[in-house]
């Protein structure tokens, strides 16, 4: 290990190049640096993996997103029935969200139809509806509590005027 002194853009810089043998001794250097700056190493509950700990919060799982469930570790602890109910490949008619979306859909296709809102607002309408169900696919908090307040017709139809004049 030895400290180096490089010039960028005419200042000085001291970096540190540090060789190693091999491979494992590069990993359980980088592993005491991070212990150095008070990260720690822990085992993520949900998927094994192991993760550095970086804040003082109690954190017992990861915060990437968990390939299974397509939400973070963290996310999923927090709601334990997201394990039994996401299926491991979800179509679209299968998700619990879906009915409603099909419901509002068919609702902006009749009114279309019935001339009470012409093109542009129900194409608006439609894109909006489309990003709530999306959004609740992935989103569980937003899927329990605000999903269908913004599904609600009059919400959806406000949105997309909004949309439209922006
Ligand atoms: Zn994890």
């Amino acid at each position: 290990m030895m400290p180096v002194v490089e010039k960028a853009d005419g200042e000085s810089h001291i970096f540190r190049k540090v060789y190693y043998n091999h491979l494992k001794d590069f990993l359980f250097a980088d592993l005491f640096e991070g212990y150095r700056h008070g990260h720690y190493l822990w085992q993520c509950g949900i998927c094994d993996d192991y993760f550095f700990m970086t804040t003082a919060h109690k954190q017992l799982y990861c915060s990437t997103v968990n390939p299974k469930y397509g939400v973070p570790c963290s996310y999923v602890a927090k709601h334990p029935e997201v394990i039994d109910r996401k299926p491991k490949q979800q179509k679209k008619t299968d998700s619990p969200h879906y009915l409603l979306w099909q419901r509002r859909y068919d609702l902006i296709r009749k009114n279309k139809s019935l001339g009470r809102y012409d093109d542009a607002v129900s194409a608006k309408a439609k894109e909006y509806i489309d990003s709530c169900f999306e959004l609740a696919q992935v989103d569980f908090e937003y899927a329990f509590t605000q999903y269908e307040k913004d599904m609600d017709m009059t919400n959806v139809y406000r949105k997309a005027m909004e949309m439209l004049n922006v």
